[in-house]
């Protein structure tokens, strides 16, 4: 993985990956592409730009490979992939992805629901995943983590213990991922519940260790749970393009936070996340163009940026487009 110390958080695209896997349509790949370089130019350094799953599950991923290939052109750029078991990692590994992300539910009925998997039976992929990464030369060896998802509570459970989130942590570390990552997959955490979890996880598998949250806006409270994610020292952060991928629970809120108002914050407050705000808010023709039946969701871009954004006392002073 690549490290940005110019930077003060790291922002992590995920809607190719997250936004495009909950909408109907399947994007064309060329737009997938033009997407990513477009954002990708906007300053944005990582991107998670697919999931290694079979086809007929998911056809919006059946182009994985070639729209990896593609992100590993551009310079800088640290390419993510998701991948649900072993077979979906080699895929990604063969694709040359620099990191590859494994979800572990922590609710065993949603995990049984979705991947068809007991716990164990996850972390057995995991083991070999693990494996099969050390067997590579130490310079081919992609970033691996493990992400907890459902960790703040699951549709089909409710409450997720919190000992429980701590437990599958370390059970993960110990199975041969490199960190791990809490996932509100739901839309259900708070920022006191973020907080309490992010200073629990991290007391089991150390701090370094546990870099990463993934919040949803179901409920409105993603960016809430953004500031107190780093408040308690999280330098990464996932996020979505137009929020892109709605929530099937809650018809007319957005999935992932919104990309642009997390930046717009960002910026406001003076944290660089080295994103040029106005290219990013450009981004989202591109996307909208090849998702013509999609709602694209963000308040700074219904707003537009404030009077005198960019020169002194707003944000951190980018030109103006
Ligand atoms: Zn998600």
């Amino acid at each position: 993985m690549q490290e940005h110390p110019d930077i003060d958080v790291l922002i992590s695209e995920v809607g190719p990956r997250d936004g495009l896997q909950s909408v109907k349509s399947v994007m064309p790949t060329e737009a997938k592409c033009a997407w990513i370089t477009a954002e990708a130019g906007a300053g944005v350094r990582e991107i998670e730009v697919a999931s290694f799953v079979p086809p007929k599950l998911l056809p919006q991923m059946a182009d994985a490979a070639e729209v990896v290939a593609h992100a590993l052109k551009i310079k800088g750029l640290t390419v993510a992939a998701l991948v649900p078991n072993f077979k979906g990692a080699e895929n990604a590994i063969r694709a040359g992805v620099h990191k590859i992300s494994l979800p572990l539910s922590v609710s065993e009925t949603h995990s049984k629901a979705n991947l068809r998997k007991t716990h164990e039976q996850v972390l057995d992929e995991v083991r070999r995943i693990a494996e099969l990464i050390r067997s590579l030369p130490e310079d081919q060896r992609p970033g691996f983590e493990g992400a907890l998802s459902t960790a703040f509570g699951c549709t089909l459970e409710g409450p997720v213990p919190e000992d429980k989130v701590v437990q599958l942590a370390a059970a993960l570390m110990e199975a041969g991922c490199n960190e791990v990552g809490l996932s509100d997959t739901t839309g259900y955490a708070n920022p006191a519940q973020l907080r309490r979890l992010i200073r629990l996880v991290r007391a089991e598998v150390g701090e370094d260790r546990l870099s990463n949250v993934h919040l949803h806006n179901t409920r409105g409270l993603g960016l809430a749970n953004a500031l107190a994610a780093l408040e308690e020292g999280i330098t990464t952060l996932d996020s979505s393009l137009g929020g892109i991928g709605g929530c099937p629970f809650a018809p007319g809120a957005s999935g992932n936070i919104v990309t642009e108002d997390l930046v717009f914050m960002l910026d406001a407050m003076g944290i660089n996340t080295g994103i040029n705000l106005n290219r990013l808010l450009k981004v989202r023709e591109i996307v909208q163009e090849a998702l013509p039946a999609e709602s694209l969701y963000g308040f700074t871009p219904d707003a537009g940026l404030p009077r005198g954004y960019g020169r002194g006392g707003w944000g951190l002073g980018q030109e103006a487009a």
